[in-house]
């Protein structure tokens, strides 16, 4: 597997100089943002060394994404360009990371970059000329030459997301310039497959996606590449994760994704955990934040930095499993009285006595008292869960994601009043919905593929 982490690790606004070394713990420059070394080698500051806040060189660390999403917080720093080659690529990352803020002329991308005009040209037009770049028309204005902005083609390449989840499937594409196309979801137990037969049908699933049809607007795209997320936990080398742990899937526990999903998706493997990826998706919310996940069960990414934090071994942000009650009622985990146990959807659905989440609603809507108090008691639960993880880790913003955003209305009040009472210091300043509408575990897997594809550019160049 290769690094779902880098997605935040990715060469947006990290300036390097040409001694290869990055910038410091939130990718900060000594010299203004997106800043770049130009094509000769040289750095752009006067002082020719990026620095951290802290006016030293990139950490010691220099470590760059691990496979558990980990190569973005504090100490996540990726070494910079070494050699002319690996400039350039680090270069038209950065260009490339430019322009997905939106189309931009060469001399707009040399002004923001700190690259010269000529290195812009030199870097952008075999990019044009392959079609994977177009110049925009821009209405004239003035004198002088009109500007001819620089953005995506219309058709050019994507990487796909597809989602392993308890019962179903859900897979999209997303263009180089962020836009989702061809969601799809088809329904599916996983539960009492092998890993074999998980990937053989998510590998189907994924071709015909990448097919298309008319249910895909990316059809005919040439895909970069494939995000797929996983409900499990993974360890073990970047290249090649093991499946620790997969309560709600034991069919993949023990199982190596890399060997035994590779072949069956378009294009190079990213592997990641699904709540990774969902927190992936939203690291523009902002730089610090928790984001909490809930399908069948319940998972969690720690936002540090503008990157997800996964901890020394890959295993943090498991926030379904915050107990909440030790006498509780036992989890797939072996612990009890798991903040799953309460707001996970299956836990959710058998209090409230409700066979999906649509009947779920309308009982809500009605008043249904069971229903009320099986949602009040998922969103103490998960208040009192999410107030341990913020006094822990003091993080300001919660991002509630998949079923939780959808019944965001009728849990808030009671996470809200849990976090009140219970933040040592501050509760979060803002409890948010998720604003993907269920697609952030499938939009932050592509997107960890197109951060991929940013750290090697080449890979956009049409095959020969
Ligand atoms: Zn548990």
């Amino acid at each position: 597997m290769t690094t779902p982490g880098s997605a935040a690790a990715g060469p947006r606004g990290r300036a390097a100089d040409s001694h290869g070394q990055a910038a410091g713990p939130r990718g900060q420059a000594a010299g203004p943002r997106g800043q770049a070394a130009d094509s000769h080698g040289q750095a752009a500051d006067s002082h020719g060394q990026a620095a951290d806040s802290h006016g030293q060189s990139a950490d010691s660390h220099g470590q760059s994404a691990d496979s558990h999403g980990r190569a973005a917080g504090p100490r996540g720093q990726a070494a910079g360009p070494v050699g002319p080659a690996a400039l350039r690529r680090h270069n038209l990352g950065l260009l490339l990371a430019a322009l997905r803020e939106g189309p931009a002329s060469r001399a707009a991308l040399a002004a923001r970059t700190g690259l010269t005009r000529a290195t812009v040209a030199s870097l952008l037009d075999p990019l044009v000329a392959d079609g994977v770049l177009a110049e925009v028309t821009a209405a004239p204005s003035g004198v002088g030459r009109p500007a001819r902005p620089v953005s995506f083609a219309p058709g050019s390449p994507v990487a796909l997301g597809i989602s392993v989840e308890v019962d179903g499937l859900v897979g999209c594409a997303v263009g180089l310039d962020g836009r989702l196309t061809g969601l799809r979801r088809l329904p599916r137990d996983h539960r009492d497959l092998s890993a074999e037969a998980v990937a053989a049908g998510a590998g189907e699933f994924a071709a015909a996606l990448a097919a298309g049809g008319r249910a895909t607007a990316g059809a005919g795209r040439r895909v970069l590449g494939t995000g797929l997320a996983l409900p499990v936990l993974l360890s073990g080398p970047a290249m090649d994760p093991l499946v620790v742990r997969a309560p709600n899937l034991p069919g993949l526990t023990g199982a190596r994704p890399a060997a035994a999903f590779t072949g069956a998706f378009p294009g190079p493997l990213v592997v990641g955990n699904e709540a990774t990826f969902g927190a992936l998706a939203h690291t523009d919310v902002a730089p610090d934040l928790v984001y909490v996940s809930a399908d069948v069960g319940i998972g969690g990414g720690l936002v540090v930095d503008g990157g997800v934090w996964r901890g020394a071994r890959g295993f943090a942000g498991e926030i379904g499993h915050v107990v909440v009650d030790r006498e509780g009622p036992p989890c797939g985990c072996g612990g009890r009285g798991c903040v799953e146990q309460y707001a996970g959807r299956t836990a959710l659905l058998r209090a409230a006595g409700t066979s999906d989440l649509d009947a779920l609603e309308r009982a809500l809507t009605s008043g249904d008292p069971r229903a009320r108090d099986a949602v009040h008691r998922a969103g103490s639960a998960l208040g009192v869960g999410l107030a341990s993880v913020v006094n822990v880790v003091d993080l300001p913003v919660v991002v509630l994601g998949g079923t939780l955003a959808r019944l965001v209305d009728h849990l808030l009040p009671a996470v809200r009043e849990e976090l009140t009472q219970r933040c040592m210091g501050h509760p979060p300043d803002r409890v948010v919905a998720s604003r993907h509408h269920g697609t952030a575990t499938v939009r932050g897997a592509a997107e960890a593929v197109l951060a991929e594809v940013l750290t090697d550019p080449d890979r956009l160049r049409t095959p020969a």
